[in-house]
């Protein structure tokens, strides 16, 4: 299974979970030119689509793993704005908003990449952790969460 074939998968499982605003997320693989060092890949904060870097395919099954579950979880927080909450180390979708609009555009960036991380652990039942020297998500080794400023 391809990066791409897994993102696709686990929109179509959020989906059938009832996450109905994934269904117009598109995936796509293309190289762009923030694709250097340990990214591989971006979500649109539009939580349309999801760009995934054509080097992801040659990473280990644990790091595409944690990495595109991870870009998942942002689709979901951005199809979503501000309906998630963490309740219980858990995220949680609300039917409405669970904080103001303006809160939830102004989170910082720790703020954000966790909370994409929560949320893709609590939707797909896995744990993202980051490993190696560059600190990739993983979804069976390493630290959690994600350290502040990555
Ligand atoms: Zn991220």
């Amino acid at each position: 299974m391809t990066p791409r074939q897994l993102a696709l998968a686990l929109r179509d499982l959020a989906v059938r979970d009832g996450y109905t605003e994934l269904r117009a997320l598109r995936v796509r693989v293309a190289n762009l030119r923030w694709f250097t060092g340990r990214t591989f890949a971006a979500t649109y904060e539009t939580g349309a689509e999801i760009i995934l870097s054509p080097e992801l395919a040659s990473q280990p099954d644990d790091i595409v793993g944690g990495i595109v579950t991870h870009e998942i979880g942002h689709a979901l927080d951005f199809s979503y704005p501000g309906h998630w909450a963490i309740r219980n180390g858990e995220a949680i979708l609300y039917d409405t908003a669970a904080s103001p609009a303006s809160r939830w555009w102004n989170r910082g960036h720790d703020a954000i990449e966790r909370m994409a991380d929560l949320i893709a652990e609590s939707v797909f039942d896995v744990t993202i952790r980051y490993r190696g020297c560059q600190l990739l998500q993983s979804t069976t080794a390493g630290v959690r969460p994600r350290p502040r400023g990555l």
